[in-house]
């Protein structure tokens, strides 16, 4: 690893927690945007300015016990989360095997803490997050050297879509369904985003571990699928990235 090599990941492990910071905010104010986007950091509820000191990820949650510090509203949950979800892409970032493997994880890690965090609040998936996870997916088949996986990558992607188009469809004559177009495409840039032989695992978890954290609450509902499909995504992505690659 040479130095620049090395100076580009602690850039991409200590800015984590704060993109992640600012995706929690964009996704916050989904489906409008975040203001104001740059500068100093407002409280959304008062619009009291927060000093920076109140402002380090994750540390000033749990100092002010996920209180606000001007008003004493609760932080929304989607701080630390998405703050935690930063900090974990700044260790993969930190422990993938290439730079541009660092870079693509990190961003893939963060579009998709994006689109959990939107899909978590407000039961949608959002467009830009799709259209930033479609364009990751492209460079991934591009930079894989062997055709047979490339071809393997899209179709993966195209069986994904086709099984959760025939879900929606069986599962929308239950009224409020918990699968929407979103979640369609959302599948189907996934598959072509992971090695096929982690599509099947990937879906198995995301479908399972609501249902078993459903079954242990005792509490029934809608699922976000999209928020499932995000953290087992990536978590597949994640650990894939620290194999070696299959000769
Ligand atoms: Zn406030």
């Amino acid at each position: 690893m040479t130095a620049v090599d090395l100076a580009a990941r602690v850039f991409l492990l200590l800015s984590g927690p704060f993109v992640g910071d600012f995706v929690a905010t964009l996704a916050s104010a989904w489906p409008r945007a975040p203001r104001p986007i740059l500068g100093r950091s407002r409280c959304a509820r008062c619009s009291a300015p927060i000093a920076p000191a109140r402002a380090i990820p994750l540390v000033s949650w749990a100092l002010q016990r996920g209180r606000r510090g001007c008003c004493d509203g609760r932080i929304p949950i989607v701080y630390p989360l998405g703050e935690a979800a930063g900090l974990a892409a700044g260790v993969a970032a930190l422990l993938a095997p290439s730079l541009g493997a660092a870079v693509w994880l990190y961003a893939a890690l963060m579009t998709l803490a994006y689109v959990a965090l939107v899909d978590l609040r407000r039961f949608s998936i959002p467009t830009w997050g799709l259209a930033a996870l479609a364009t990751l997916a492209v460079i991934a088949v591009i930079a894989e050297p062997r055709m047979d996986e490339k071809l393997a990558r899209l179709a993966t992607g195209a069986v994904l879509a086709l099984v959760f188009e025939l879900l929606r469809r069986l599962v929308r004559r239950g009224g409020r369904a918990g699968l929407g177009e979103g979640d369609v495409m959302l599948a189907g840039i996934l598959g072509v985003a992971v090695n096929w032989r982690l599509a099947a695992p990937m879906v198995f978890v995301a479908a399972l571990a609501p249902l078993a954290i459903q079954f242990a609450r005792r509490k029934f509902g809608p699922t976000p699928l999209g928020l499932w499909l995000s953290i087992s995504t990536a978590v597949f992505l994640a650990a894939a990235t620290f194999q070696p690659a299959p000769q």
